[in-house]
């Protein structure tokens, strides 16, 4: 294999800021979303920066480095219901149609829109997950409160970063367990044990 720093042009000294620098000037290039024939460089750039940032989060200086892995942009991720009503089960459909009825008729309740080399290289899905706290201001006792108008709630959202198996066959529907996420989260009142995501592979008829 090349040097990754000559496959990135750039000196060995470079530090970590550079890195990504590099890697997010070389993706707006060769990204196969707006270079479709060079997806043989860009597969070629993402293992040598893949491998160069993990070089690095190795030193404890560094320690942040790992969460820098390439994430697929949010717009490929879509969600058949609000997130927040799946994972707490608590919304309403009709009577005739239960959560799961619903749910069924979508098969998946996330469609991640993935190119093949992405799966492969094990890029991170950003999942926004809603959450909701009570009020930091009034603690929900002040219907005049500027902050929450009155609900006594906010609202904000996590991103909770996933990985498909790089086996995943197109039209896949992987089940995500969400224990890790629980565990993380104990707040968040999460009923669900796992979550549905359906791989929609861009380019399946090409690789
Ligand atoms: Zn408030």
């Amino acid at each position: 294999m090349k040097d990754p720093y000559e496959i990135l042009g750039l000196d060995p000294t470079a530090d970590i800021d550079t890195i990504k620098k590099r890697f997010r000037e070389l993706s707006k290039k060769y990204h196969p979303d707006k270079n479709p024939t060079a997806q043989e460089i860009y597969k070629e750039i993402v293992i040598a920066y893949r491998l160069l940032i993990s070089e690095k989060a190795l030193s404890p200086a560094n320690r942040h480095a790992s969460r820098s892995l390439p994430t697929i942009p949010p717009e490929r991720i879509h969600y058949n219901l609000s997130l927040i009503n799946i994972l707490s089960e608590g919304f309403k459909i009709s009577r005739d149609f239960s959560t799961e009825d619903y749910l069924d008729h979508f098969q998946a309740d996330i469609t991640v829109e993935l190119y093949k080399l992405e799966l492969v290289l094990g890029y991170q899905i950003p999942l926004m997950i809603p959450t909701r706290q009570l009020c930091p201001v009034c603690e929900g006792h002040n219907e005049h409160c500027y902050r929450c108008q009155g609900k006594g709630f906010v609202t904000s959202t996590l991103t909770w970063p996933i990985t498909l198996p790089s086996t995943t066959r197109p039209e896949e529907i992987v089940e995500i367990d969400l224990t890790p996420l629980k565990q993380a989260y104990p707040t968040l009142h999460i009923k669900r044990q796992s979550l549905r995501i359906r791989c929609q592979l861009l380019d399946h008829d090409k690789l």
